[in-house]
């Protein structure tokens, strides 16, 4: 690996390999899988994983936007994709690109089999989602019969999967309600195939639910998003999986800076003593949450930790490198760890989740 000589985000595509290869190994050999690559596949880079991930014959992707998925066929990916939260405006490149949208309510059904039907279009395949008690997106258990007679008035579509999402998958405090949640997309499913008189394909698993639930609830395919990139609910397991991404920098500058000098925007720090600090080049519009000013966040270099102080720029941070040997063009590592990315969510009051996805599309992204 080449010395770091800028903002980059290093994505390691063995490790991916291996996230996918251990949610595998906790399923039945027939269970399909479904990639998770929304938000730039939780912020590495979409391309880069679902193709790579095609490679390894994954069944199916899903993205939550239209576009995003428009992207994926840009770049060349072929396996089918599930587009989680379609509007009636996106039916247009749905269609162009081949892509299968998630009709979740009575609105988009409506709108997405009058579209099939002008577009002349026999057997399309779409997808159903069911509210069990998330209260986000997808039909109530009581639709069904409705969705079934709009179904068989026409031959525009057919349904390839149903599925629905669970609200605390990660919380074993919540499993009785997790198991209605699982009891009650049984019914549906077994109504559904009754009335329509096909077998969908079965989904609602997420990362966690892979993880607690996949006894009682792996039906025909699981949905995984987080686990790929490295991070599950619990550290025993994170610690069975990879790590996919690594966020680093340089030193820009070295400042030496005098007792009662102010570093940074609204002089929110002001030094108690003499000083040293490094600019490094990376802000909140790459990612860096402002929250993380001020003593909160933290980046290493040479294996030591150094501080960031003052606010957080838009563009840059400068850290307390006082006690460590360190020179202007130095490798500044903000994280190559799981440890480390919970460690700054944690202090930056959000998750894992968030902080990956925050990754701006100005840092330049390369495969390990
Ligand atoms: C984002 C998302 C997932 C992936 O969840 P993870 O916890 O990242 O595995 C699965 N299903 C739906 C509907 C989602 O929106």
């Amino acid at each position: 690996m080449s010395k770091t000589q800028e903002t980059i985000l290093e994505i390691d595509v063995s490790a991916l390999k291996h996230n996918f290869e251990f949610i595998k190994s906790k399923l039945h050999a027939k269970t399909k899988v479904l990639a998770v690559v929304k938000a730039f596949a939780y912020g590495t880079d979409a391309t880069i994983v679902a193709n790579y991930l095609e490679q390894l014959n994954v069944d199916y992707f899903a993205v939550a936007y239209t576009h995003e998925g428009v992207n994926l066929r840009n770049a060349g990916v072929k396996t089918p994709i599930l587009v989680l939260h379609p509007q009636i405006v996106n039916f247009e490149s749905i269609i162009d690109y081949n892509l299968e949208p998630n009709l979740y309510n009575a609105r988009v059904l409506t709108a997405f089999i009058a579209f099939a039907q002008e577009r002349k279009k026999v057997s399309y395949p779409i997808h159903i989602k069911f509210n069990t008690g998330l209260n986000r997106l997808g039909f109530w258990e009581n639709d069904v019969d409705y969705i079934v007679e709009k179904l068989q008035k026409t031959t525009a579509l057919q349904v390839v999967s149903l599925f629905s999402h669970l609200a605390a998958s990660e919380d074993l405090n919540e499993t009785n309600f997790t198991q209605d949640q699982i009891t009650s997309f049984t019914k549906i499913a077994r109504d559904f195939e009754r009335n329509i008189g096909y077998k969908p394909i079965l989904h609602q698993l997420n990362t966690s639910g892979i993880l607690n639930y996949a006894d009682q609830a792996q039906f025909d395919m699981v949905r995984v998003g987080i686990g790929l990139y490295g991070f599950a609910n619990d550290m025993k397991i994170t610690k069975q999986l990879k790590n996919v991404m690594a966020l680093k920098s340089i030193v820009s500058q070295i400042h030496r800076i005098e007792p009662n000098e102010s570093v940074g925007y609204n002089r929110a720090f002001k030094a108690s003593g003499f000083m040293k600090t490094a600019t490094i080049p990376i802000g909140h519009a790459d990612g860096i949450h402002r929250a993380l000013g001020n003593g909160k966040g933290y980046v290493t270099i040479n294996g030591e930790k150094a501080l960031i102080i003052g606010n957080v720029c838009m563009d840059m941070i400068m850290v307390n490198i006082t006690n460590i040997d360190c020179e202007e063009g130095d490798e500044v590592i903000i994280f190559d760890h799981q440890k480390t990315v919970n460690d700054l969510a944690k202090n930056a009051n959000t998750i894992s989740y968030e902080l990956l996805t925050a990754i701006s599309q100005r840092v330049k992204r390369i495969v390990k």
